[in-house]
């Protein structure tokens, strides 16, 4: 779906496991397909800014999707990590 404050969401069906996580938190607005058994934007227009969060944060396996204007805004892009993942533990090709 598109419009709404140039939001877009998307919900994967092939990472929803059905759990009704997201349709608990926002209610009417996300909601489980009779047919597939996974999750569907059931009233994108009637959605708060918050209802649409709300789901999509409650959703264990991020399977929804929040962009706004073509950018991702939930879930975030971790960054990767650099550096050495244990500090003090450096290498000493000095030993004795
Ligand atoms: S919370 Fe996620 S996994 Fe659960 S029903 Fe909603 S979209 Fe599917």
């Amino acid at each position: 779906m598109d419009g709404k404050n140039g939001l877009k969401v998307t919900i994967d069906p092939r990472r929803c496991i059905a759990n009704a996580k997201c349709t608990t938190a926002a209610p009417g607005i996300y909601v489980l397909d009779e047919e597939t058994g996974v999750a569907v934007l059931e009233d994108f227009e009637g959605a708060s800014v918050q209802q649409l969060f709300a789901g999509a944060r409650a959703c264990p396996t991020q399977a929804i999707t929040i962009e706004q204007f073509g950018r991702r805004m939930y879930p975030q892009i971790q960054p990767a990590m650099f550096g050495d993942p244990k500090p003090g533990e450096e290498d000493d090709e000095t030993t004795e």
